[in-house]
């Protein structure tokens, strides 16, 4: 009985692992939001395809196990890494019944990653990612994370950073950021990395309060070192030059 838990990287067949590829050649159903399968169905045509519509999570975790356990190799797809806001405890935890499913997680580019090398190196010191999505946290704790890692002046990266219901969250995170930083200090925007219509984008702090994110977005915030170098977000590691 096996079921991997793969992530996909960003989107890209070359942002995918070799690890990632090979347990998707072994399965044979590929279960995950249908986004995501749509990602990998060229690569993989004859496979058995599940999915179900984006908050299904707990459904969809749940027809992988049961897949797994009548006996087809299925892996579970999530873009990125699957333990980055991804399905890999989901699974774990409902899998809790079933010791003797040999669970493997695979693991996959996230999207602090890929987007982090569009921008140039905006993560070589240390950092923080924080979900901006209140669904299944209270949005107080989401401020008061996203407060403590200002104050300690780690670079942001802050994924899920808007919503139709949310559409403030991130001008809101900005002002709380503005607390302890300056309104120039430098960060960067990503879109569908590795997907059609790729973006990348430079802002000031001040000026990122009025950008539109949406669900394909992960944003970026500087420390109080951070530089803009040629139109890319570069951290500096503190090397004497
Ligand atoms: N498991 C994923 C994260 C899922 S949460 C990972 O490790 O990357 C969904 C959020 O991830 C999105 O709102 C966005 O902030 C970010 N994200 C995922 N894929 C992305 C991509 N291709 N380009 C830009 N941001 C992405």
């Amino acid at each position: 009985m096996k079921l991997w838990i793969v992530g996909i990287g960003p989107g890209d067949a070359q942002q995918m692992t070799q690890a990632a590829k090979q347990a998707l050649e072994q399965a044979e159903c590929i279960v995950g939001y249908s986004v995501y399968t749509q990602l990998v169905q060229p690569l993989y045509p004859h496979k058995t395809y599940l999915s179900t519509a984006m908050t299904g999570e707990v459904e969809r975790c749940r027809m992988a196990i049961e897949q797994a356990v009548n006996g087809t190799k299925t892996a579970v797809v999530c873009s990125g890494d699957s333990g980055v806001y991804g399905m890999a405890a989901l699974c774990c935890q409902l899998a809790e019944k079933f010791p003797s499913l040999d669970i493997e997680v695979v693991a996959g580019v996230t999207a602090a990653l890929s987007g982090g090398a569009l921008l140039g190196a905006p993560l070589t010191h240390d950092f923080a990612v924080i979900s901006l999505s209140d669904l299944l946290t209270p949005y107080e704790l989401i401020q008061r994370r996203i407060e403590a890692a200002a104050s300690a002046d780690f670079v942001l990266v802050l994924y899920n950073p808007s919503s139709k219901k949310r559409a403030d969250y991130l001008r809101q995170a900005c002002q709380l950021v503005l607390r302890y930083r300056s309104a120039d200090t430098v960060c960067g925007v990503v879109r569908s990395v590795g997907r059609d219509g790729e973006e990348k984008q430079l802002f000031t702090l001040g000026e990122l309060q009025d950008y539109k994110a949406d669900m394909f977005t992960t944003v970026f915030i500087g420390n109080s070192q951070t530089i803009a170098l040629h139109g890319r977000m570069v951290t500096p590691r503190g090397y004497s030059l």
